[in-house]
């Protein structure tokens, strides 16, 4: 980027501008998968929609190609560029909700995490991550599956409107009355058609839920995930599970003998009633012999970021 632009663009933006001699470079040019080790031509670290469009215009004006990190989660690194503008939106975190109409407005920088406390508070939520650091913007465009996934449909199903800065600087929103071709594209085109600046999303009544991890020999995987496949595709909507293999955390519930093993796991999350909770999750946990599990009520976020730590 030339001297003049960076000089412009320091003076349009509330939020810091890092180009390649600033102390503060290397920090700023990492994501979430440390094999990724791109240089951006400069990293601009949003405070606010006039940043995004001062970042936008101010690429266009040098030549540079944009990327657009939120969660900065993306395991192909799509969040950072060489010789790109970064526009980094992870200062843009802020979220409202409506508890009367159970919608928030989320801004694109935002966690899950983040979401999910401030959702929380009203005994609400939407589908997201199984993590809680992923971002919501790039889940959202990209479909995003989670928990709530069989009772509430992908995240982007549940995506009712998108502030956007688009590529030459305007700034709009798309939904299903006001720009609807990019709504459509927005979900499941992922960052390829503009700096989503906010996401508007519908809620659900979810507080707390009955769930948790249950693991298995890892020789039993089979007789796992045939139970698994089985009981999921009939089993009630409240029910949300994955399949994984964990190498055996050093967690006070799991015998100390076999932390370090490789096992294979399900997490359930039971939305439901509490009293149907057991009836909903046997099938789960008699898929085979037990080698530990951690399966009660929790709030919704607490499960939503118990794994953070293994990934
Ligand atoms: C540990 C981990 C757990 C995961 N768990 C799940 C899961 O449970 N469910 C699931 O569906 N996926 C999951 N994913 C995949 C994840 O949804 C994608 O990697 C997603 O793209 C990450 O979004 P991000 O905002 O964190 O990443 P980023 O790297 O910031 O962005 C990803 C893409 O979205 C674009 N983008 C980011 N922010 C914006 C914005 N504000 N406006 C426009 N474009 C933007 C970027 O340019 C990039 O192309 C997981 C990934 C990881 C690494």
């Amino acid at each position: 980027m030339n001297e003049k632009v960076a000089t412009e663009l320091k003076g349009s933006v509330r939020g810091d501008v890092i180009l390649p001699d600033d102390g503060r470079y290397d920090e700023a040019r990492k994501v979430y998968n440390a094999m990724i080790d791109k240089r951006p031509a400069v990293v601009v670290r949003c405070t606010g929609v006039a940043d995004v469009i001062a970042a936008v215009k101010a690429a266009r004006a040098a030549g540079l190609a944009v990327a657009i990190r939120g969660g900065g989660h993306s395991v192909p690194g799509f969040g950072t560029a060489d010789d790109a503008l970064v526009t980094d939106l992870g200062r843009m975190r802020g979220i409202r909700v409506d508890p009367a109409t159970k919608t928030v407005r989320a801004e694109g920088g935002a966690t899950w995490g983040d979401f999910n406390h401030a959702t929380h508070a009203f005994g609400l939520a939407t589908t997201g991550g199984i993590i809680s650091t992923t971002g919501i913007a790039g889940l959202t465009l990209g479909g995003g599956i989670g928990y709530l996934t069989r009772g509430a449909g992908l995240s982007l199903d549940n995506l009712i409107s998108a502030d956007v800065v688009t590529a030459d600087g305007s700034f709009v929103t798309a939904n299903a009355k006001e720009n609807q071709d990019l709504f459509w594209a927005l979900r499941g085109g992922g960052g390829n058609f503009g700096v989503v600046t906010s996401f508007q999303y519908k809620l659900q009544p979810v507080k707390n839920i009955v769930g948790g991890p249950m693991f298995f020999e890892k020789e039993d995987a089979e007789k796992v995930m045939r139970t698994f496949d089985e009981y999921i595709s009939r089993a009630p909507r409240e029910l949300g599970a994955f399949f994984a293999w964990q190498i055996a955390p050093p967690l006070p519930f799991i015998p100390e003998d076999r932390h370090g093993d490789t096992l294979c796991v399900l997490v359930a999350c039971w939305t439901g009633p509490p009293s149907e909770a057991e009836e909903a999750l046997a099938p789960l946990r008699g898929a085979a012999d037990l080698v530990a599990a951690h399966v009660g009520p929790m709030p919704y976020p607490a499960l939503n970021g118990a794994f953070d730590g293994l990934v």
